[in-house]
This record gives C-alpha cells, structure tokens and sequence, in this order.
C-alpha cells in the first residue's frame, strides 16, 4: 500500500524513529514501524511515540546500536536512548501472547506472524519509510477508514486470552472515535467481568490511560456503555445508583481534569482517585453520621472502607492512596477558619489539592458556593485584608478555636 496516500510520509515521524529504522535496514533487517505511530499517522494526528520491529533478534539490535539497552524477561526487547527521546525496538513475534502477561516466551516470527497477535486491526498496521510503503496483513486501513475497530481473529478467545483487551477498546474508541464492532460489543457485558482476574496493579496502569489521556469524559462514557465501568468501581457504581451522574462530582472532576490536560497542567493519580471513589466514601459517612457515629470517625472508616474494597479490583499504591485520603480528610478542615487555623492550613503542602477538591465538590451542588469563594478570597487577599476576613467570621458566629492553656516554662 503506497503510504503517500495515506498522507503517512517520513517528514511525520521522529528523526530518531527513522534513524533506527534505516539503521536496521543498512544491517540487512527488514524494520517497521508499528502499532500506534501508525494508525495515528493514518488517521492524521500527532504520534505519542514510536515504535520499531524487526526480523533482527534482540541481541542482534543491541549490536548494532551503541545506545540500546534490552530490556523484559520474557519478551525481550530493546530500548534506544537519544537523550530523552526512547525507541522501543521488538522482534517479530508469532503465536498469540498478549504483550503483559503471556507466558509463551520469545517465539519470534515474521512481519506478518506479529500482525496476527496484536489487539485490534488498525493496531496491527506496517509502515516503512524507506520503501513509503505501509504493509497491511489484516485490512487495518479499511477498518480505520470506516472507523471501526476490530478484534484480530476469535474476539471472545483473544478477550478471554487476555481481557485487559476490552479496556484498550474502550481506550481507542473515547481518543479516536472508533467503534468496536457489533461482534466485539456484544461480548464486553458478558466477558466484562474477567478483568477482574487481572492483576489489579496491570489494571492500576491500564485506568491511568484510560483517564489521563485528555478525554476522561469521553472513557467515562463508553466505559459505561459496555458495562465496564462498575467491573473496575464497583462500589462507586452502586453509590451512583448503577448509572452515570452528569452531576456528581466525578462528572466534574473529569471534564475538570480533560481541561487541564489540554492546558497543559499535570493530573495526579491521588486527585483523580479522589473523584473516582468519593461518591461511595461520601455516602458511606454521611450513612454513619445519621447513625450517630462521630463525624471524624464516620469518614475515617468509610475511606478505610472503601479503599479496602477498591484495592480487590485495582492497585492504588500507597505513594497515591495516602495522599488521595488526605484529600478526603482535609475536606473538614475549610470550616475551621478562625483564630490561626485559616493561615495554617493555606500554608500547608496539601491545600491546593484539598481546595481544588472543595470546588468541584461546590460545583457538584454538595456545598453552598460561600465556603469556597470565602476561601478563593482568601488566597488572594492582602495580610490586612485576611485578618479582616478572619475576624468577620467571629462576628457571624463562627466559633473561635479553644485557647489551650499552655503555662510557659520559665527561663525557657
Ligand atoms: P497508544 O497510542 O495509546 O500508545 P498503542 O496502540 O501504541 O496506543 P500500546 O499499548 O503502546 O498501544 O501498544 C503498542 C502495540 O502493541 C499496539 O498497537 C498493539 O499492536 C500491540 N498491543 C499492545 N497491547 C496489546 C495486547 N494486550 N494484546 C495484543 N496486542 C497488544
Ligand atoms: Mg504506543
């Protein structure tokens, strides 16, 4: 297939892709580009990234570049360094092993061999700049330019084979608009839940991209759609009632963090933990409080709660889930503002998140705005102007902290 016209030429990929790519040829290998890269170029936007296989073996790759280091157990294969930039470098592979898990072990292949174990059509496409030529073994360009993604042979065997495959789709269908098709979808509801045999920290990976990729909003949707979305949060479906909420919280938090994405802004994992599982710690506490449970306590447990239970399914590591209950627990803390508390807490390392928290918890209708303009205000006043702020809250009645008696020791 002539890549010109598909507008895919060598000007569109990274000098060092291509630099790798010609390397290999010049060594006497084929070598393509794949995957991704591809179907991107096809579909005219931009690459994340670029990667290369080769009939070369991995040892063979690692001759030929200074700056390759190999890499994996069991499938090997080799990173190529230029400063930052990385080039992955496979070996054809045959038999059907999914990239993560698989335990056949290295049984390389030819070009077309690899095409057939790879997720889906428009996935599994072959591009050599040298040669302009894009080599399709699966009919991936006629599926991408119907926009359509297919399964590459069996879709129940390769979604059994390895389930985190209905994520990818629903990841490919949300970023690039594609549709699986009528055969894949029926399978996701029934299928579904055998991600749940998943290792839960493949799962932890796989609901990163799912939700930072800048089209939260749209996963979240589709997620939905196939049924997938109370497999990964099962309690947050339920406290959802079993359906999406344009209004919850989450809602917010999504659309929320697509927009900072796409202002170039960083979205931590603990932030969006938070909005995925607040639903449930929320309900759960406010459950116990009319039960009479200490409010402290009451929200304490319900996160323990609700995070013992999403951590059957997907694993938050503690470096996210600690900070995630932060989050949560310093949501108490923007009442108390009197005395010292408010300075305190606004110079504290987590407010930013707990605030940026506190507004999307206002914008889900939780709380009257007033808190959070109150605090919006805050931050931005001058000293003066923040005393001030303080003081009118005694005179509206808010209470001023407990003076602890503290006898000074002498001569200290
Ligand atoms: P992205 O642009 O999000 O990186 P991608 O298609 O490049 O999308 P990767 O996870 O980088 O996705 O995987 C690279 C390629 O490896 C895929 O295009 C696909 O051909 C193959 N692949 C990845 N994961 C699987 C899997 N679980 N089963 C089969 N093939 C897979
Ligand atoms: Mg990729």
């Amino acid at each position: 297939m002539e890549a010109a016209a598909y507008g895919v030429t060598s000007e569109r990929i990274s000098p060092q892709a291509r630099q790798v790519v010609e390397r290999l040829q010049d060594a006497g290998y084929t070598a393509h580009l794949v995957g991704g890269c591809v179907r991107d170029l096809v579909l005219g936007r931009e690459p994340k990234d670029f990667d290369v296989v080769t009939e070369a073996r991995p040892e063979e790759i690692r001759q030929i570049f200074r700056n390759a280091r190999l890499i994996g157990r069991r499938f090997r294969l080799a990173h190529v360094h230029f400063g930052r930039e990385i080039i992955e470098v496979a070996t054809y592979r045959a038999a059907p092993a999914d990239d993560q898990e698989g335990d056949h072990g290295n049984v390389f292949g030819t070009a077309e061999e690899d095409a057939f174990r790879r997720d889906f059509t428009v996935n599994a496409l072959y591009y050599d700049p040298s040669e302009g030529v894009i080599r399709d073994y699966v009919d991936g360009l006629k599926d991408l330019a119907d926009g359509w993604l297919r399964v590459i042979g069996d879709p129940e065997e390769r979604f059994r084979e390895d389930p985190v495959r209905m994520l990818r789709a629903v990841r490919f269908a949300a970023k690039l608009g594609l549709r699986l098709t009528a055969e894949g979808r029926a399978l996701v509801p029934q299928l579904g839940p055998l991600l749940r045999q998943v290792a839960p920290a493949r799962l932890f990976e796989e609901v990163l991209k799912l939700f930072q990729a800048g089209n939260a909003v749209a996963t979240h949707d589709v997620l939905w759609e196939h049924g997938l979305f109370a497999v990964l949060f099962p309690e947050v479906a339920e406290a959802l009632g079993g359906a999406p909420d344009d209004e919850s919280l989450l809602a917010a938090a999504l659309a929320n963090s697509d927009r900072r994405i796409a202002e170039g802004k960083p979205v931590t994992p603990a932030f969006l933990f938070a909005a995925l599982l607040w639903e449930p710690v929320r309900e759960q506490a406010i459950h116990a409080v009319a039960e009479h449970t200490p409010s402290a306590e009451a929200w304490q447990n319900a996160a323990e709660q609700v995070l013992r239970e999403q951590l059957k399914v997907i694993l938050i590591p503690k470096r996210f889930s600690v900070p995630m209950r932060e989050i949560w627990s310093l949501q108490s803390r923007f009442e108390r503002r009197s005395g010292r508390q408010a300075f305190r807490f606004l110079e504290s390392k987590r407010f930013r998140a707990a605030y940026d928290f506190l507004g999307l918890r206002t914008t889900a209708g939780e709380l009257a705005p007033d808190l959070f303009d109150w605090w919006t205000r805050f931050q931005e006043a001058s000293a003066g102007e923040q005393k001030t702020m303080v003081e009118g809250l005694h005179e509206r009645g808010e209470k001023r902290p407990r003076r602890r008696r503290r006898r000074r020791a002498s001569g200290a």
